[in-house]
């Protein structure tokens, strides 16, 4: 059976390469009906906050990405660590070393002025025959694990292909501190070795960390899982993808009033594909989603190409959730919803020009204040040329139909009567009804505000 995790470390938001990671561990569950576990990985406890917790576990649930197990906390899982440190002590394949950080250092910097990579020079690595040092008098020694002298670590990684890593590259890894606290890659050995996991998808970042992570794994008895190491999200400037940008943290596209479907349907194709197909749903994603067509190459974030996805879901949202979530935005703005259309009337007359929530709320507003029309506008267009037709069109207003076609036929009629053009009446009209020039179809527009509204703002103007 197939499982994932995602493994995302505490010390900041939610951002997009961490979404996307996760979407993509998500996702190939699902399409398989494994489990997908969510492990945070909160050792640093210098950079580790609950705020941080809190902002990854609000992202997910924002997105939508639920996890089947967990979450697992490392902090939590550290007798176990314990454990496994000293059953390698046991078998051994990992050995107290008594060098002090001083000691350490000099071996590097040996290693270094010899034209070699820095490590440590296996002082108090146990060999057949070979007789250690005595141990420094009260010193504690750290725990390091017994790296294989010889040999390749290789693994066929699903994303970048065959990677090979000769072990005269690692040294003996320290897998525990003097006071006994676990490492990073042994903690995320054996957890994922105690969660089962059968692929593990992550940042390019952490590639140097696998031969590691699959040594210690050979050396507890544990099955390899298969690894995916996906490349990072770039700007439109090629550099690595940060604030600079644009928001990088998820929840800040919430705010901003992109819809989780949006961003999940963007986060998807950025970086996997499906031949030409741009706009699709998670449903259809779980069913194609493949490693296969997992892109080696960085992607770069393209800020219209999501404005544009945006648009696509909103269009397909129902008005209802639409309102709700402009909702918040329009009373921030100052809107009166006292008298006025049904937002979601209006969400539906506006929706289809809008890129954002933002947008949509910007736009409707109209509709929910009391119309302030430039002085300078209204003596631009309301003239005395258009002021019988405005009059005209006032008195018919008690009496026409009202629905958008009469209304139209309406306006014809009075343009027509008064050898007037559409723009002549209807800007001066959309100043007087909606307080601005730039408002959808005006007969939409009129039909939406009800006859009283329309009626006694025109008297008031005319
Ligand atoms: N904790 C790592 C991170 O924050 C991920 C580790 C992993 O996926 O193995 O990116």
């Amino acid at each position: 059976p197939v499982r994932t995790r995602f493994a995302p470390s505490p010390t900041g938001f939610l951002h997009l390469g961490g979404a996307r990671t996760a979407l993509y561990s998500w996702a190939f569950a699902r399409h398989f009906g494994g489990t997908f576990v969510l492990r945070i990985e909160d050792t640093d406890v210098e950079r580790s906050t609950p705020e941080a917790v809190q902002a990854i576990l609000d992202g997910m649930e924002w997105l939508g990405l639920q996890h089947d197990e967990g979450p697992f906390y490392q902090m939590q899982r550290m007798d176990r660590y314990r454990e496994v440190v000293a059953q390698m002590l046991a078998a051994g394949t990992a050995y107290h070393c008594y060098s002090s950080p001083e000691e350490v250092q000099a071996m590097r910097d040996k290693a270094t002025a010899a034209g070699e990579k820095p490590r440590y020079d296996g002082t108090w690595r146990p060999e057949e025959g070979k007789t250690l040092p005595a141990i420094p008098e009260g010193r504690k020694p750290v725990v390091r694990f017994k790296n294989p002298l010889d040999g390749d670590v290789t693994w066929t990684d699903v994303v970048k292909g065959p990677i090979t890593i000769s072990n005269k590259e690692l040294d003996d890894l320290v897998i525990a501190r003097p006071d006994g606290t676990p490492t990073y890659n042994f903690c995320v050995a054996v957890d994922d070795w105690d969660m089962q996991i059968t692929h593990v998808l992550r940042g390019d970042d952490h590639v140097n960390n696998t031969p590691r992570q699959i040594n210690i794994l050979r050396a507890i008895g544990a099955d390899l899982p298969e690894y995916g190491h996906l490349p990072m999200i770039l700007g439109s400037d090629g550099a690595k993808l940060s604030k600079r940008h644009g928001a990088v943290s998820v929840i800040d596209y919430a705010d901003k009033g992109y819809l989780p479907e949006a961003m999940l349907n963007y986060l998807a194709r950025l970086g996997w594909s499906h031949g030409n197909d741009e706009l699709f749903s998670m449903e259809q994603f779980i069913e194609w989603f493949n490693l296969e067509s997992l892109t080696a190459s960085s992607a770069q974030f393209d800020f219209d190409k999501l404005a544009w996805v945006n648009n696509h879901w909103i269009k397909q949202a129902d008005n209802g959730r639409l309102a709700e979530l402009a909702r918040k935005p329009l009373l921030a703005a100052g809107a009166v919803f006292d008298g006025a259309p049904e937002l979601a009337t209006v969400i539906g007359l506006l929706k289809d020009r809008s890129n954002t929530i933002v947008e949509l709320a910007d736009a409707a507003m109209l509709f929910f204040r009391a119309p302030q029309p430039d002085a300078a506008l209204m003596a631009q267009h309301y003239t005395d040329a258009v002021k019988p037709a405005m009059a005209d069109f006032a008195a018919r207003i008690a009496t026409v139909e009202w629905s958008k076609e009469a209304i139209a036929a309406m306006i014809k009629e009075v343009l027509a009567a008064h050898g007037l053009k559409m723009p002549q009446l209807a800007m001066p009209l959309r100043l007087m009804v909606a307080g601005q020039l730039q408002t959808p179809a005006i007969d939409a527009v009129l039909q939406l505000f009800g006859r009283e509204t329309v009626a006694a703002r025109l008297a008031a103007r005319i």
